[in-house]
């Protein structure tokens, strides 16, 4: 089993010895923990408890943060039963969403290869998706026949005043500056029309429980790690009032409380997650780690019953390892 290399790495060399205070609510911040394998740590807020990761890669350098397995190979990013999986979850997720705003225009913001946008046009809406990866973009156009743009969503032509519903489903994070992409997400908003935003939930209790080791914290690409609370302040300044926040998602939360269980336990990072990939990138993963991945297999039924069990828990608890928040745009 791998461990983390000591010392600090070059990229946490040359720090300021000042955090900035949190761009949320003003509080001061402290870190939280290094992943020195990396080179990045966490900082949090000590009032609404963003979490910050430091230092943040410049956005010209950010895509060599995300290689191809990222989005895997023909963009099959898991085996054929996971891909069926996130399918389905995916077009629960549509129909969800179906059941709050109008049919109409919807933009997906970081739609990746456009699963959840094909299951909005399915259900009548005008499916629209920004996506930054040129490859994922391109097989939402090419094979699913979707209205999918390439490139910045800060920067993209997009109409104002249009669009029933904006979706961040695990983007908002991605932004180097949140705030502005809220600030042009309300400018496309029609009034009335409804935000949906999806994050991994830094309050959780897996994100607690397991720190550096926690799958959702997906460093230095989640430039920020919002909880329930800091994302509902961080809309509410922005000029949404948020209808309804939920703490219980099948699709993320067992597998990061299974993941994380993994990693604690000291398996190499995030092996399970590239194990269930698409097989080219899985086939590698198993060569490099033969015994890890046995004793992954052995551990796994114990260890999802638990994964179950506590997202039922967390989900009661409100504290959810990923939170849904839907806002409605507030008149000026
Ligand atoms: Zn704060």
């Amino acid at each position: 089993m791998t461990k983390p290399a000591a010392g600090p790495s070059p990229q946490r060399q040359g720090q300021p010895r000042f955090l900035p205070r949190c761009p949320v609510c003003g509080a001061s911040v402290r870190e939280v923990f290094v992943v020195e394998a990396l080179g990045f740590g966490v900082d949090r807020c000590l009032g609404c408890g963003l979490g910050r990761t430091r230092p943040a890669v410049p956005s010209e350098d950010i895509g060599r943060w995300y290689p191809d397995s990222y989005y895997g190979r023909e963009n099959a990013r898991f085996n054929p039963c996971f891909e069926a999986l996130t399918r389905l979850f995916r077009r629960r997720r549509a129909r969800f969403l179906s059941g709050r705003a109008a049919r109409g225009p919807v933009l997906d913001v970081g739609c990746g290869r456009g699963i959840m946008l094909a299951a909005l046009r399915r259900l009548g809406y005008e499916a629209r998706g920004q996506e930054l990866n040129a490859s994922a973009a391109c097989h939402a156009r090419r094979v699913l026949g979707l209205d999918v743009s390439t490139g910045d969503f800060l920067v993209a032509v997009l109409e104002p005043d249009y669009y029933q519903a904006v979706i961040f489903w695990h983007s908002l994070e991605h932004f180097p500056d949140p705030a502005e992409a809220l600030v042009r997400a309300r400018a496309l908003l029609r009034p009335g029309g409804v935000l949906a935003v999806a994050v991994p939930n830094f309050d959780s209790l897996q994100a607690r429980l397991f720190g550096r080791h926690w799958f959702h914290l997906d460093l230095p690409r989640h430039y920020f790690h919002f909880g329930a609370r800091s994302l509902q302040a961080l809309l509410a300044r922005h000029g949404f009032r948020v209808v309804r926040t939920d703490h219980f998602c099948l699709e993320q939360n067992p597998f990061g409380w299974l993941q994380s269980l993994y990693n604690a336990l000291g398996f190499p990072s995030n092996l399970l997650y590239d194990l269930l990939k698409a097989s080219s990138a899985r086939d590698e993963t198993a060569r490099a780690h033969r015994i890890a991945g046995a004793l992954t297999v052995i551990l796994l039924l114990p260890l999802l019953v638990l994964a179950l069990l506590l997202t039922i828990l967390d989900a009661a608890l409100r504290q959810g390892g990923t939170v849904e928040l839907y806002a409605v745009k507030e008149e000026a």
